[in-house]
């Protein structure tokens, strides 16, 4: 007997909601996905991320997309270096062998390679889901900000930390963590800042310190992501009297803080081509967890929004979108393969944020230093 097919609507198209339309449309299940970006080259999808064999490496097996990834992924990006204050180089590790490790891709090469594999139209840009009615039985009316409405039997909530569809479920916020970072940028880093891209050599670097820290981080084509992290009031600029827009002040400010770091660690403050942005870093209290809702889920952020001290919030994000596709593609009705897939999500979710919350704790603490030397050379 012919079923009616199951209408899936996925909002948001970062790494998870792409990877799930895309496992789904493998198994010949029909989805949909809303994101509220006019369009794939809306916003400059920042960073560098490392996948990691769990969670995004099996995402993208899943997905079919390994040996597309493995032409774009740059496993010498893996290195991690540690440095003191004083800019001396404290630990520095090479990436494994090759096949071994957990090869870096820009986040922009890595949208692409999922958004080039859905079947054409898949994504409806443009489409900001700003609320969901039930219809009972599972069913919603999603009303997007364009004006458009649209039925789904299941929504699929992959619509990052600001969640919408998180409220269907959970009375959860994200809370701030206490910790900000401002992102800075080097272009043709070996060229014109060969300071600092020493420093970093291929891969990541970290200097953390009483309550400070340098991140610095090589994307493709030779440019450095710099994150200047403080263990700061949210409200810190307004309280320093600092105008954000002004990239002089935002830099006096953030130099102040440093005074007393290594000099060469300040042409990470102030060597910048992309001027600051300044990001505050939330987190879903932990647990984050939600009675069984027939019609609606959630993954990766939405699910459980964690401080990047994680390292792995895209990469269970992935995980996530290819267990819930494989989890409705085994089971024929939706609503037992969404309460498999919880079943699985929750408590990975939970002990994951635990680490994350855990991470960050220790990374901006008066002895990170210490504690991040401990870490790194495997005495924790
Ligand atoms: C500084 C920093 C560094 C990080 N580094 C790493 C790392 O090294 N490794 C790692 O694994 N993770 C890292 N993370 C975490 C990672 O960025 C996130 O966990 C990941 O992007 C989550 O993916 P997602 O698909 O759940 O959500 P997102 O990537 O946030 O995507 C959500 C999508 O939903 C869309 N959307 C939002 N609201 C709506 C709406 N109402 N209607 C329609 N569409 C909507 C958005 O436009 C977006 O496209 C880092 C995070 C930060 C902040």
């Amino acid at each position: 007997m012919n079923r009616t097919p199951t209408r899936i609507a996925v909002i948001g198209a970062g790494p998870g909601g792409l990877t799930c339309a895309r496992v789904l449309q493998r198994h010949g299940v029909e989805v949909t996905v809303h994101d509220l970006d006019a369009s794939r080259t809306a916003r400059n999808q920042g960073g560098s991320l490392d996948m990691q064999p769990g969670t995004g490496q099996y995402a993208l097996r899943a997905a079919g997309l390994w040996e597309e990834f493995g032409a774009l992924a740059r496993p010498e990006g893996e290195q991690m270096r540690l440095l003191g204050r004083d800019g001396r180089i404290l630990f520095d590790a090479a990436p494994p062998g090759e096949g071994q490790g957990n090869p870096e891709i820009d986040r922009g090469q890595l949208r692409d390679l999922l958004l080039d594999s859905l079947d054409p139209g898949t994504v409806q840009w443009g489409h900001k889901l700003e609320r969901a009615e039930p219809l009972g039985a599972g069913r919603h009316r999603l009303r997007f900000g364009n004006g458009e409405t649209s039925e789904a039997d299941l929504i699929v909530g992959a619509d990052g930390a600001w969640s919408r569809v998180r409220r269907l479920l959970s009375d959860a916020v994200p809370v701030y963590t206490g910790v900000t970072f401002v992102e800075t940028g080097l272009n043709e880093a070996d060229t014109r800042h060969p300071e600092p891209a020493a420093l970093t050599g291929q891969g990541t670097m970290m200097a953390l310190d009483d309550n400070l820290g340098l991140v610095a981080q090589r994307n493709s084509g030779g440019h450095i992501r710099v994150y200047v992290g403080m263990r700061t009031p949210e409200d810190w600029h307004r309280r320093a009297g600092v105008d954000l827009t002004e990239p002089a002040a935002v830099r006096a400010a953030l130099l102040e803080r440093f005074a007393d770091w290594g000099p060469a660690l300040h042409g990470f403050l102030t060597e910048t081509d992309t001027g600051y942005v300044n990001r505050p870093l939330f987190a879903l209290p932990v647990p984050h967890t939600w009675e069984h809702t027939e019609g609606v889920t959630l993954l990766g952020d939405a699910a459980h929004l964690m401080s990047p001290f994680s390292g792995m919030g895209a990469n269970l994000a992935m995980r996530d979108g290819a267990d819930l596709a494989q989890a409705l593609a085994d089971h024929p009705e939706p609503d037992e393969a969404v309460t498999a897939y919880e079943k699985i999500l929750l408590p990975r979710s939970a002990e994951a944020a635990e680490g994350a919350a855990e991470g960050i704790a220790s990374a901006f603490a008066p002895d990170s230093a210490e504690q991040a030397l401990a870490h790194m050379t495997g005495r924790h």
